[in-house]
């Protein structure tokens, strides 16, 4: 049977980054197998289901390349569908029509809750005779679950799982409106699109045995099931929207790279020895849904800093600019007036762990800043920088060749016919050029902002120095 899995989202928000990692692990299971990934979209509960949560999703796919093969369906586009089936339950007996009252399952649960009972439906149209049936009043359809034995089954990650079917009553499949339910609709839909591995979060384990006593009523086998627990925050708490940056296309936002992410997310709940850097590659061929660890996993902001930094470093210098124009245009910054970008990512790659950093860091090579970092200024312009600075001005000025080595011999000579050390004029000329205390090495620091550029800001350095002067 060839593999078929799917990423089912229920579009009431963005894509977060459970959501992402179940996603991954769906797709890497598929791509493991040569199979398909289908993507499908449960937006039954309309109320909460919005057009924008569904491109946010496919937005977040999109940027992680988690590629479906198949979709999106749209449960909504399958109500014709839901509804057959559950004529094919009602016909074989195993659903029937219920009209107890609003009023009467109240009551009903009150008495259980007083009782210290589960509340659960007690089946008392489980039974009806057909002159007992008026379809022509409100109803519900309701699933008529096995009242005695258990429901058992091998979760990829959990390990065997039982349930009793005195736990389960009778679940509605069909609302009074006809509209079907989610655990009905998971079922029909596995079904038809002959899925193999369902893997999803956890927080559906106990959904999972009304399903499969769908699937045995209507005689069809159910998909293996992968349970993956949760992910928690930093602080070992539940991840929540207030503490922890959930949505996927906030990591974008904040400068990371898809590859960073998705080896990140992979690590996060799946582990292969003490390995912590996987290509895509490497990813699907080592994945197994069956190593998925059993214990929730806590996000780790370090390491994905890590992690980002690393591809930074190794991707090829075109896909991080590729990434990086984005996050440059994100934050309305400009690169055209100044070097070009792939001589700037490999100096900086080792100096930042973000995008957003990166773009913040290489703004002086593109345009001027309005003043001196305060502390930096405070620190190295000061009167005694002044010989230094006037001295490298000139040299630099009387350069004929710009490059690397030159600058680096001008501020060699100066410090030693100065007899300084290379730090007094270092430093000096750094805040000079750049604006702050820090800076990758000098020589190409000052190469890439470029001779007219750095003079006038060796002026400025000076103005600077002389009103600091003046004021005594
Ligand atoms: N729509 C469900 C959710 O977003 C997932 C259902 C499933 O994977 O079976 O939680």
């Amino acid at each position: 049977m060839s593999v078929v899995t799917r990423f089912a989202p229920s579009p009431t928000g963005y894509l977060h980054i459970g959501g992402a990692r179940t996603a991954l692990y769906c797709w890497l299971h598929a791509q493991k197998h040569k199979g398909e990934f289908v993507l499908r979209i449960e937006d039954t509960d309309r109320e909460r289901s919005t057009d924008d949560a569904v491109q946010a999703i496919l937005d977040g796919m999109d940027w992680l390349g988690l590629n479906h093969t198949q979709g999106p369906f749209y449960q909504t586009q399958r109500f014709d569908r839901y509804k057959e089936v559950t004529e094919q339950l009602i016909e074989s007996g195993n659903a029937y029509p219920c009209f107890c009252s609003k009023e009467r399952l109240d009551s009903l649960r009150e008495t259980q809750m007083e009782n210290k009972q589960k509340p659960r439906y007690d089946g008392k149209c489980r039974n009806l005779s057909s002159d007992e049936i008026d379809l022509s009043k409100p109803h519900v359809i309701r699933f008529k679950n096995p009242e005695s034995g258990s429901v058992k089954w091998i979760d990829a990650v959990k390990g065997e799982i039982e349930f009793s079917n005195t736990e389960l009553d009778d679940l509605i499949i069909a609302r009074t409106d006809g509209s079907p339910t989610y655990n009905f609709t998971v079922v029909v839909d596995d079904w038809d699109m002959k899925i193999t591995q369902v893997v999803r979060g956890d927080d559906h384990v106990n959904n999972t045995p009304r399903q499969i006593n769908i699937f045995k009523a209507l005689g069809v086998e159910h998909p293996e099931y992968a349970h993956v627990p949760m992910i928690l925050g930093d602080d070992g708490k539940k991840l929540s929207k207030r503490r922890n940056s959930v949505s996927v296309m906030d990591y974008r936002d904040q400068g990371y790279l898809p590859e960073a992410v998705l080896n990140y997310l992979v690590r996060l709940g799946w582990s292969h020895g003490d390995q912590e850097i996987f290509s895509l590659d490497e990813m699907i061929s080592l994945f197994d849904i069956h190593d998925i660890n059993r214990a929730a996993s806590a996000f780790n902001t370090e390491k994905l800093n890590w992690l980002n930094q690393h591809y930074i470093k190794t991707l090829p210098v075109e896909r991080v600019i590729e990434a990086l124009n984005w996050q440059i245009e994100h934050q309305g910054l400009s690169t055209q007036n100044g070097p070009a970008l792939n001589e700037l990512v490999p100096l900086f790659a080792e100096r930042v762990h973000t995008l957003k950093e990166l773009a913040q860091s290489i703004i002086y090579f593109y345009n001027d800043f309005e003043e001196f970092d305060a502390a930096a200024a405070k620190k190295h312009l000061r009167p005694v920088a002044k010989e230094a600075l006037q001295l490298a001005y000139e040299k630099l000025t009387s350069l004929s060749e710009w490059t690397a080595s030159n600058i680096q011999s001008v501020i060699d000579q100066t410090a030693e016919e100065l007899n300084v050390g290379m730090g007094k004029v270092g430093m000096p000329l750094r805040v000079a050029v750049t604006g702050a205390g820090q800076s990758p090495n000098l020589d190409v620091t000052i190469l890439h902002i470029g001779k007219e550029r750095s003079l006038k800001r060796i002026e400025k350095a000076l103005a600077f120095i002389e009103q600091r002067e003046q004021a005594g």
